[in-house]
């Protein structure tokens, strides 16, 4: 296995039992549900290692859980992209590093998702800079990782269910080991 592997799987093990942001699921468990729902929709393993790796900036920073309660943007997404995209293609890095600006995206172009936010996401969204002017808008549908950035979101937003089944992380090795490797050849 390689290191890089190695230091994922060690950052779920020491920091995956810390509060997802105040939700009711832990940041193991998100990330979990989230890279699920990416399986079930039959992506490819470089967006189910996106979507089991998109908050593991919440893991490389020090900021209390509850950052955006305090009034922090912790800008997990950069932490999260500055760490990946050494080790895994764009197809890996550039969906977790867009997967902010694509809830900012959907609540400019889509009323009913903006609607059905969780309030820790609602309160995070203004932090972040609340919905996409419509310049923003443009901008990231030009961006040829917008598509998926907007799927990864979706499985974001649902990925917060307390006590769901999932498959261990064991499971999503196979993804990640793969994603990795893509990079390196
Ligand atoms: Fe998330």
């Amino acid at each position: 296995m390689s290191s890089t592997l190695q230091n994922i799987i060690e950052l779920f093990r020491k920091h995956g039992d810390s509060e997802y942001g105040g939700e009711s699921v832990t940041q193991l468990e998100h990330a979990l549900q989230t890279a699920m729902l990416a399986e079930l929709a039959g992506a490819a393993s470089s967006l189910i290692a996106a979507a089991l790796l998109h908050d593991i900036g919440h893991l490389l920073h020090e900021l209390p859980d509850d950052a955006p309660g305090q009034g922090i943007d912790d800008l997990h997404e950069q932490a999260g992209w500055r760490f990946l995209h050494r080790y895994a293609p764009a197809a890996v890095s550039e969906p977790v590093r867009l997967h902010v600006a694509a809830k900012r995206y959907l609540c400019a172009v889509d009323t009913s998702y903006a609607a059905r936010l969780s309030p820790p996401s609602v309160l995070s969204l203004q932090l972040q800079g609340g919905p996409m002017s419509a310049t923003e808008v443009q901008d990231f549908q030009q961006n040829p990782w917008a598509g998926d950035a907007v799927r990864l979101r979706k499985w974001d937003d649902e990925a917060k269910v307390a006590g769901l089944q999932t498959p261990p992380l064991e499971h999503f090795i196979p993804a990640l080991a793969e994603s990795l490797q893509e990079k390196a050849s």
